[in-house]
């Protein structure tokens, strides 16, 4: 078996962001390059190292254990995308 990139989990029952649901990446957003989906900065990844994070803080990063994850799955629909393919900068003004 292939470890490709963090597993995602349910995100933790911490939603209290009402109006900003998003993960606001630098002069873009963060999405599912396969089903758009958008993740909350409350969503967690778990490393094969067993740690939990945010992997769009760190850029796919573990904290924990210092492995950079190239691929990353979405918490929807399950698929895997390149980590920097969930980086969306088509609004912003360095395009
Ligand atoms: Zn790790
Ligand atoms: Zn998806």
């Amino acid at each position: 078996m292939e470890l490709r990139g963090p597993i995602a989990l349910h995100p933790l029952p911490l939603r209290d962001t009402q109006g900003k649901r998003s993960t606001r990446g630098r002069g873009g957003r963060i999405r599912c390059p396969k089903c758009e989906y958008e993740p909350s900065e409350h969503e967690r990844w778990q490393c094969s190292c067993l740690h939990l994070w945010n992997t769009f803080l760190t850029g796919g990063r573990c904290p924990a254990c210092g492995l950079q994850w190239e691929d990353t799955a979405c918490p929807r629909c399950h698929r895997w995308s390149r980590h920097v393919d969930w980086y969306d900068f088509g609004e912003g003004p360095e395009a």
